[in-house]
């Protein structure tokens, strides 16, 4: 029942991205790639007195990095550098299988690909493009 409802969160992001499309000059613009699954995503954000006032992404791929960028977006739109740091390492020690988002967040969704580890880095890829975007680690 969870795991319907979770494929059902996760298709409709894939479906219907959020925030999907080109920033052309923006001040974070980072491409990476998953050869494991051919998945490819460019983050793209801009900062206005700090904070991330737009957060878009394109890409390919399966069902689960698209998706995952389309959330991320919603995620870090609006907050500052820093915290976007933070929520990028909840969301990888959420991957890791080590801190659970609240259920009604459709970040939850991504938890069950925990279960399938050659899938993690499918989830994780606009993540790491975004950390790589603001000049943190991987
Ligand atoms: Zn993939």
């Amino acid at each position: 029942m969870m795991r319907e409802l979770y494929t059902q969160i996760i298709m409709d992001h894939y479906r219907s991205p959020r925030n999907r499309g080109e920033l052309a000059g923006a001040e974070v613009e980072e491409h990476l790639l998953n050869p494991l699954c051919g998945d490819e995503i460019t983050v793209y954000a801009n900062f206005q007195d700090g904070k991330a006032t737009e957060v878009k992404f394109e890409g390919r791929g399966c069902s689960i990095s698209q998706a995952s960028a389309s959330m991320m977006t919603e995620k870090l739109l609006g907050k500052n550098r820093e915290e976007a740091e933070a929520e990028i390492e909840r969301f990888k020690t959420m991957m890791v299988g080590e801190e659970k988002f609240p259920e009604t967040e459709d970040l939850a969704a991504l938890r069950g690909v925990i279960q399938y580890p050659s899938r993690i880095k499918c989830a994780t890829l606009a993540w790491d493009a975004f950390r790589r975007g603001l000049g943190g680690k991987e």
